[in-house]
C-alpha cells in the first residue's frame, strides 16, 4: 500500500509506520519534492480504512498494477530533474549528445567540446555497451567511465552513461550525472532498484516490445526507491517495418506526459537507426512535446565503432539544434543556444582512424 502524508512531521511517520509494520509490511519514506509518502511493501490484502483514519493521512492506497508514485495526479504540473545546471521538464528543452561508444581519449574530448560549444546540455557516451552481437565492440567498461566524466569536465556538461550491471553501480556512480537504462533493460528490477538506490538523475529508456504502462511500471521501481529524478525516454519499437531500425512511436510523448508526471525525451538515433531521418524526427519529437532529444554525434561516423550510420557529424549537429529552435518555439519552448561558434561548421576537423573499425550495431 501507498501512504500519502498530509502532515510530513516525525511524529506523523513514526505513527503510521508503526501501524504498517505491526500489519506485518517492509516500510519505507519517500520524501518527494511532491510530497511525502510511506511505502507499506508485502501485504496482500491491506486495511487501507484504518490507515487512512489516522492523523496525518492524505490517503492511502492499495498498490496493484497500477502506477501510483510515477502516474500523473501526484504532481499534475510535471516533475523537473535536474541535470548539471539545467532542469529538464522545464521551458528549456534539454540536447543530450554524444558518441553511441566512448571510443578513446581524442574521440570523445574533441565530441564534447564541439557539443559544448554548439548548444548541447549533457553529454552522452556508452562505455558499457548492451550489443546485439557478443563479437562486436562492449565498449571500454570503467575507463571509458572515466574518460567520458573527464571530457564532461572540460567541456563544462554533465553526462549520461549506460549502467548494465547492478554490481557496477557504486563504481561508476562518482563519474555519472545519469544513470542510463538501455532499453534491453528496461525490465530489469534489480537494475531499476540499483540506480534508484544511487540518488542520481537516471535516463530511462522504453524496451523496443513494452507498453506504455509496462513503461511507466519500470520508472515506478525506481520511485519507490525514493528517487523521483527519472526521465523517460522514447527510442522506437519493433515493428514489421524494416526501412529503418525501430519505428519511432511519438504517440509516447502526449500519452506519456497524461500518464506521468516526468519529464519524457526522445532519442531519434535508435529510433530510426538512419542519419537522413535523424533530424526530421527529433523536430517532430519537439513538436509532439518533448521535452528534450537524445542524439548520437560522432566526429568521423564512417568510421564510429558503434551506430555509425545514424550518427550525426558534428556540422550536422549544430545544423539539427537550429533547426529544433523555430519549432520549440512554436510550442511554447526555448532552446538556449550559443550566439557565437568559436568553430566554423566547415572547420570541424575530422578523426583520422586506420580503416576497419567498421560501423555496426
Ligand atoms: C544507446 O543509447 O547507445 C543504446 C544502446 O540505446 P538503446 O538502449 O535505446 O538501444
Ligand atoms: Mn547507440
Amino acid at each position: 500500500m501507498i501512504v500519502k502524508l498530509s502532515r510530513n512531521d516525525a511524529e506523523t511517520r513514526q505513527a503510521v509506520s508503526a501501524a504498517l509494520e505491526a500489519m506485518g509490511a517492509e516500510v519505507r519514506c519517500l520524501e518527494f519534492p511532491f510530497g511525502c509518502f510511506l511505502a507499506g511493501l508485502g501485504l496482500e490484502n491491506p486495511p487501507l480504512k484504518k490507515i487512512q483514519a489516522m492523523a496525518g493521512v492524505a490517503w492511502a492506497r492499495a498498490a496493484g498494477s497500477k502506477p501510483i508514485l510515477a502516474a500523473r495526479e501526484q504532481n499534475p504540473h510535471g516533475s523537473l530533474v535536474q541535470l548539471g545546471r539545467m532542469e529538464i521538464g522545464g521551458e528549456a528543452l534539454a540536447l543530450v549528445a554524444g558518441p553511441c561508444s566512448v571510443e578513446d581519449r581524442e574521440q570523445i574530448f574533441s565530441t564534447a567540446r564541439f557539443v559544448a560549444a554548439y548548444g548541447a546540455t549533457a553529454l552522452r557516451g556508452g562505455a558499457y555497451k548492451p550489443r546485439t552481437s557478443p563479437y562486436a565492440f562492449q565498449g571500454l567498461g570503467q575507463e571509458g567511465v572515466e574518460l567520458l566524466k573527464e571530457a564532461g569536465l572540460e567541456a563544462g556538461l554533465p553526462v549520461v552513461t549506460e549502467v548494465m550491471d547492478p554490481a557496477d553501480v557504486a563504481t561508476m556512480a562518482p563519474f555519472v550525472d545519469c544513470f542510463q537504462i538501455g532499453a534491453r533493460n528496461m525490465s530489469n528490477g534489480p537494475l531499476l532498484k540499483a540506480v534508484g538506490r544511487a540518488g542520481k538523475p537516471v535516463l530511462l529508456k522504453r524496451g523496443p516490445s513494452a507498453t506504455l504502462a509496462e513503461f511507466v511500471l519500470a520508472a515506478e521501481y525506481i520511485l519507490l526507491e525514493g528517487n523521483a529524478q527519472v526521465i523517460l525516454c522514447e527510442r522506437g519499437i519493433r515493428t514489421f517495418e524494416t526501412a529503418t531500425r525501430n519505428t519511432l512511436d511519438l504517440n509516447a510523448v502526449p500519452v506519456l506526459k497524461s500518464m506521468t508526471h516526468l519529464p519524457v525525451v526522445v532519442d531519434p538515433s535508435h529510433g530510426t537507426g538512419r542519419r537522413d531521418a535523424v533530424s526530421p524526427m527529433a523536430r517532430a519529437a519537439v513538436a509532439a512535446g518533448a521535452d528534450g532529444i537524445v542524439v548520437e554525434v560522432h566526429p568521423d561516423p564512417a568510421r564510429a565503432r558503434s551506430d555509425g550510420e545514424q550518427s550525426l557529424h558534428l556540422p550536422e549537429f549544430r545544423r539539427l539544434a537550429e533547426e529544433l529552435r523555430p519549432v520549440a518555439e512554436a510550442v511554447g519552448r526555448r532552446l538556449d543556444l550559443p550566439e557565437t561558434l568559436p568553430f566554423a561548421p566547415n572547420q570541424v576537423p575530422l578523426l583520422r582512424r586506420a580503416p576497419g573499425w567498421g560501423g555496426s550495431r
